[in-house]
């Protein structure tokens, strides 16, 4: 089933939780909803499901304007962060509960249970109760609960950030695994930017109420379509200059006769290169190292570099020799700059130097892309 949100704004008294908010979940697609705390992502979801009593803005499932059908009658699962499974009933009443609300016959009930439970992994915790399961055991039973009446759509916020983070990662895939499976339109909303970019189709990175980038993983990673979502999708975090501040002085040095273009690109330019771009390079632009931080299978260097802090992301066979204060150089690669207007955020594409332009081969046309 296709869902398309249009128009959507939502306020609280004083506060813009969302605002003129449009997206389009296609059929059979995750989206993961991202963005910080408070962005706006719990909201959109509740306006999906129904729960949401004072919004502005449309809904349709597929091309039925659905905005003013009641909440039970949506076709919709949900999960929610906290469980919310019943703590009184075992896990085959949890799973049982919406088709008896539903009124469903006896025998269709005990097959539809035992399907989903079987689906889910859960068949032979039916008699437990609630606290006799582990985090992972109960949000699996959650999942099966949203399941059981076979949803048209399935929404899910935070459902994995109760548990822990190895937990997380092998519960991830097995949403993934089902979702797939069971080719059902999901919405996921997480905080957790990996989490997004490893398990959904498309991840739509929200900012104070607003969408400000859509695209798939890989693009989203590669090619951010505006400076909030470069900053916020990666770990560690892009390094970012405004080329107008001082702290950029490492950028001004490394992009060396690039800049001219850049700066033709808009009257404002913030530059960005992920710290994986950033590369140890004795013929680099030298600075010292400020702090070696392990990561695990990467080192995390960061280094005071013609004035500008630089994060970079080397292996630990470079940063054997690296200790704070230690003298060391970096380079960037050409193709792997970012830039953005300073003012819009937009991602703007210096244009290759045109052939017809008179200026002295520099420049020419700037392209804004979103
Ligand atoms: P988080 O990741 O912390 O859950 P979120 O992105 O899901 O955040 P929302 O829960 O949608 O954000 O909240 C968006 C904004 O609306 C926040 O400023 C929040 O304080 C406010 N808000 C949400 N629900 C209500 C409410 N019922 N009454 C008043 N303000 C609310």
């Amino acid at each position: 089933m296709r869902v398309a949100i249009d128009g959507l704004t939502v306020r609280f008294g004083p506060v813009t939780a969302v605002d003129g908010l449009a997206l389009e979940i296609r059929d059979r697609e995750l989206l993961a909803l991202v963005g910080p705390s408070g962005c706006g992502k719990t909201t959109t979801l509740g306006f999906v499901a129904g729960f949401v009593k004072t919004a502005a803005g449309r809904l349709s499932f597929d091309d039925r304007d659905v905005t003013a059908v009641p909440p039970e009658r949506r076709r919709i699962g949900y999960v929610f962060q906290d469980y919310a499974i019943y703590p009184h009933m075992t896990v085959a009443e949890n799973i049982r509960f919406p088709l008896e609300v539903a009124r469903m016959a006896r025998g269709d009930m005990r097959r539809a249970v035992a399907d989903v439970a079987e689906l889910v992994g859960v068949s032979d915790l039916m008699p437990r109760r609630p606290h006799q399961l582990s985090g992972g055991q109960r949000q699996r039973v959650a999942l099966a609960r949203a399941l059981v009446k076979r949803p048209g759509v399935l929404l899910l916020d935070e459902p994995l950030s109760n548990l822990d983070a190895h937990l997380r990662v092998q519960t991830r895939a097995e949403i993934r695994r089902l979702q797939l499976e069971l080719g059902m339109t999901t919405i996921l909303v997480t905080h957790d930017q990996s989490e997004a970019l490893a398990i959904a189709d498309r991840v739509a990175v929200m900012w104070a109420g607003r969408v400000v980038a859509l695209a798939s993983p890989g693009a989203i990673y590669d090619r951010p379509a505006s400076l909030l979502a470069a900053r916020f999708v990666g770990s560690p975090q892009m390094n970012t200059w405004d080329l107008a501040e001082a702290a950029s002085e490492f950028a001004r040095v490394a992009l060396g006769g690039a800049l001219a273009d850049v700066r033709r690109s808009a009257r404002g330019v913030v530059v960005g290169v992920r710290p994986e771009d950033v590369r140890l390079d004795p013929r680099g632009v030298p600075g010292t190292v400020a702090l070696v931080e392990t990561l695990g299978r990467d080192i995390l260097l960061h280094a005071d570099v013609a004035g500008s802090s630089v994060r970079a992301l080397v292996t630990p066979a470079d940063a054997s020799r690296l200790r704070t204060g230690a003298a060391v150089a970096v380079s960037v690669h050409p193709q792997r700059w970012h830039f953005f207007d300073a003012e819009s955020g937009d991602r703007v594409e210096p244009l290759a130097p045109a052939a017809t332009d008179r200026s002295g081969g520099h420049g020419g046309p700037v392209a804004a892309v979103r």
